[in-house]
């Protein structure tokens, strides 16, 4: 039977006797039985909030109607389908496109259907609305305000995290902004660990975890975590004190800075001294081997500091006070 397949021998159509391989040719098959079912009456659930629909789990809309369609449809498996295609034609009705072959003829379908659509509130915007949660993160800073730039980007964080999610309760139902910091409800308490890391990691901190029991559901307890992210006190561009080194931040996360002369440490007990705020840009007005003179930006005094670094006149530094006692720094690069 090598290279010949079922049927392909020659033979006459038992009923109009053309020439042809089945028993009955496809015209005369068509013309006595239907080898598709459509039932044309489509009924579709849809979340008035998110606009997602049902079929087996909600989903997009337009994926969830084809499904629906598709389950309705049935045909003779010798109708080999190459093309099905919904068309909607107004909120109540479409057409259903179909190309295929059967016993050796093209044919295509035009089916009209009739689509009834249900308001019915999705499991997942049902659970927002009821404030649902499992996870709560906290955003805080160590003896300070929150900064809105670290809010915004761990926020970013957060929705990241939910838009890659399939998740249905991947969400946040509840945002609450307090003095000491903000709170973040999720739903889903696994996103809200793997988040919570995240934003340690690209902002710095310290994070901790602590549970509380909300319930019990079959038999188990059930609890809430809370994933609290501290900020650290100091931030890029703050002077620190670490041992007997002034320091200038230059990465808070990592835990770097450079000491007058522009040399690198790694911070060890940085205390904070003065906020990046009160840093200001000055210049050097004079120097020589060992000193440099700039000028006091408040009182426009010019003010002798030890050269520690490699200056040229006209260089702009920042400038600050310890205790009186001046300091400069070479200006951060950006
Ligand atoms: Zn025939
Ligand atoms: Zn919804």
């Amino acid at each position: 039977m090598v290279g010949m397949k079922e049927g392909t021998a020659k033979r006459k159509c038992a009923v109009c006797g053309k020439e042809t391989e089945f028993e009955i040719c496809a015209e005369c098959y068509l013309e006595r039985y239907s080898i598709y079912e459509f039932h044309p009456y489509i009924e579709l659930k849809l979340c008035p909030k998110c606009g997602k629909a049902y079929s087996a789990g909600w989903k997009e809309r337009d994926e969830a109607l084809f499904e629906t369609i598709s389950k309705n449809f049935s045909h003779d498996p010798e109708f080999h389908i190459s093309s099905f295609e919904v068309e909607e034609r107004n909120e109540n009705s479409g057409i259903i496109l179909i190309e295929g072959e059967f016993r050796g003829e093209r044919i295509s379908y035009t089916l009209p259907f009739e689509l009834r659509q249900k308001f019915e509130t999705c499991e997942r915007c049902s659970r927002i609305a009821g404030g649902y949660f499992e996870s709560i993160i906290q955003l805080r800073a160590e003896n300070r305000d929150i900064e809105r730039e670290e809010i915004e980007r761990a926020k970013r964080l957060i929705d990241e995290a939910i838009e890659k999610s399939n998740h249905s309760l991947a969400f946040i139902s509840k945002i609450v902004e307090r003095r000491e910091g903000v709170d973040y409800y999720i739903g889903d308490r696994n996103l809200a660990k793997k988040v919570a890391r995240r934003i340690e990691e690209e902002l710095g901190g310290k994070l901790t975890e602590s549970k509380k029991l909300s319930g019990r559901k079959d038999g188990r307890d059930i609890y809430r975590i809370t994933y609290s992210i501290r900020f650290k006190e100091y931030r890029d561009g703050d002077v620190v004190k670490d041992g007997s080194k002034i320091l200038l931040v230059t990465n808070a996360v990592k835990g770097k800075g450079v000491d007058p002369s522009g040399k690198s440490y790694r911070l060890k007990h940085p205390k904070l001294i003065a906020k990046r705020e009160e840093l200001e840009r000055t210049f050097i007005v004079n120097l020589d081997k060992s000193v440099v003179e700039v000028l006091n930006p408040r009182s426009q005094e010019v003010v002798q500091v030890e050269r520690k670094a490699d200056y040229n006149i006209g260089d702009s530094v920042l400038y600050f006070e310890d205790k009186g006692k001046p300091f400069i720094f070479p200006e951060l690069e950006k």
